[in-house]
């Protein structure tokens, strides 16, 4: 909350918003929470420098993310504001009395090395030449008081619950990571701030009003907050405590906070962890580190602005690599969307659709075994082929999926020229006139499959592209135009 939305965090967005949709489209349900880390430090310093109290600083920060998330067509069930939330303070105290409890919180002295970024105290090993390695940027000495969390206590658990296969963590390589911390000495945690440090701003630790309560443990504890826990808890049973999946989806960065640190305070309080732990990569803008490239360089909102929701979404699909820094440029979404959504499939469907036209006597014909077979297999293979890359993770996997059916409907219309079919059929040739339909049938049949799954991924897209398939249904514009890449005024 301490800047505007980026586009790494239209990638989360998107991607979190997919996984849900494709979630309900195969009968399952899901409740998708997003929401606002308000209580970090590091948001009082931007605030001071924004001359704005950081109370109206982190809401109007956080309209930008809800404004985002709008113009993004992602759907969220809650998008919990920790610092306004009635329910979000109550939970972050049942939380840190359930760790108490159970007797894994505790006060000392401590002297560390501290990244304002991070709002973390690293060991000195953890270190690139005095600099933290996510911020590059030097860290403080800070003394104080703080409460401290037995994190020692819960290595092992943790690492077995990762093991065995209970807390997945996708991709491999994060897993790997997140196991060779466990592997080392996992010293305990300070999860509190004193007042002064923290200007005031956070959850007082209950019975301590000399601390307040740090900003991961607090902003952590949303997951559970905005289902109600230590308040109503309306929904913490049937989302939480039952038997469904609780995933996360994160970038890289913060893997230790959900892997391991929530992780414990978790089992500290007797509470389920999570069940999966999805993490995605970074972005660069024009080869450039998102947080170096400022605000007005490929801010997301204004891409769906010039661009639209659908050509955003789909570059944040297509092109990012699960375990590498992709690169974003303008011309790369202008010429992914052209390729892919406007030439593959929009005009294999509208083809398909205008050659079905010529046939004044067109009906669903008996489908000629032989006329097509391959396409059609291949349609009926891609809910699967798209179930298997979601699991795994790879909406890249997924939507390349549906643009391979597209290519090969548009090799299928090439080698099977109804066009010349037609003519035949015009003259009086009856065996034309059959292979015709039935080959427009089969590329109409994988164009409804490749719409519906498309759905989870371009809502707004797809549902334009299933209207034009309908049966009767008489388009006249492409369901995904072409775009430029000058920006629309
Ligand atoms: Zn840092």
């Amino acid at each position: 909350m301490n800047g505007a939305p980026h586009l790494g965090h239209a990638l989360e967005f998107v991607h979190v918003d997919a996984l849900a949709r494709h979630h309900r489209l195969r009968g399952g349900q899901a409740r998708v929470q997003s929401g606002t880390d308000d209580h970090a430090i590091k948001n009082v310093s931007a605030a001071e420098t924004a001359g704005v109290p950081v109370a109206d600083f982190v809401v109007a920060n956080g309209n930008r993310f809800a404004e985002l998330t709008a113009a993004l067509g992602v759907h969220t069930d809650a998008f919990l504001r920790t610092a306004r939330d009635p329910r979000h303070a109550p939970g972050v105290r049942a939380l840190w009395r359930a760790c108490q409890a159970a007797g894994d919180l505790y006060t000392k002295d401590y002297t560390g090395w501290y990244c304002p970024g991070c709002e973390q105290f690293f060991a000195p090993d953890e270190l690139d030449g005095g600099a933290c390695t996510e911020h590059r940027a030097p860290v403080v000495e800070v003394t104080e008081t703080n409460w401290f969390f037995r994190l020692s206590r819960y290595r092992d658990r943790i690492a077995a619950l990762i093991t065995d296969g209970r807390l997945d963590i996708t991709p491999v390589e994060r897993r790997n990571e997140v196991l060779g911390f466990l592997a080392g000495d996992v010293a305990d945690l300070s999860v509190s701030r004193p007042v002064a440090r923290a200007h005031g701003w956070g959850v007082p630790v209950p019975d301590d009003p000399g601390q307040v309560v740090y900003v991961w443990f607090d902003a952590l504890a949303n997951y559970l907050t905005g289902l109600g826990y230590g308040t109503d808890g309306t929904d913490f049973g049937r989302w939480w405590a039952g038997d469904g999946e609780r995933v996360h989806v994160i970038g890289k960065g913060i893997v230790r906070f959900h892997a391991v640190y929530w992780i414990a305070f978790l089992l500290s309080a007797g509470l389920p962890p999570p069940s999966r732990i999805l993490v995605h990569d970074y972005l660069t803008v024009n080869g450039t580190k998102i947080a170096k490239s400022g605000a007005q360089a490929a801010g997301p909102a204004d891409l769906v602005a010039s661009y639209g929701a659908d050509a955003v979404r789909w570059w944040l699909f297509r092109a990012p690599a699960p375990t590498a820094t992709t690169d974003f440029t303008v011309e790369r979404l202008v010429a992914a969307y052209n390729r892919e959504l406007a030439n593959a499939l929009g005009n294999l469907a509208l083809r398909a659709l205008t050659l079905a036209r010529r046939d004044a006597d067109w009906r669903t014909p008996a489908r000629t075994a032989d006329v097509g077979a391959d396409l059609r297999a291949q349609a009926a293979a891609l809910p699967t082929a798209v179930d298997d890359a979601v699991a795994r993770y790879d909406v890249r996997g997924a939507c390349a999926a549906i643009v391979a059916l597209a290519a090969a409907g548009n090799r299928f219309l090439e080698s099977e020229a109804p066009w010349q079919l037609a003519r035949q059929a015009g003259a009086g040739d009856a065996a034309a006139a059959r292979r015709f339909e039935a080959v427009v049938d089969a590329v109409l049949s994988a164009c409804r499959v490749a719409a519906t799954e498309l759905q989870p991924f371009l809502p707004d897209g797809a549902d334009r592209l299933i209207t034009q398939l309908a049966p009767g249904a008489r388009p006249t514009a492409p369901a995904f135009p072409r775009i430029g890449a000058e920006r629309r005024p």
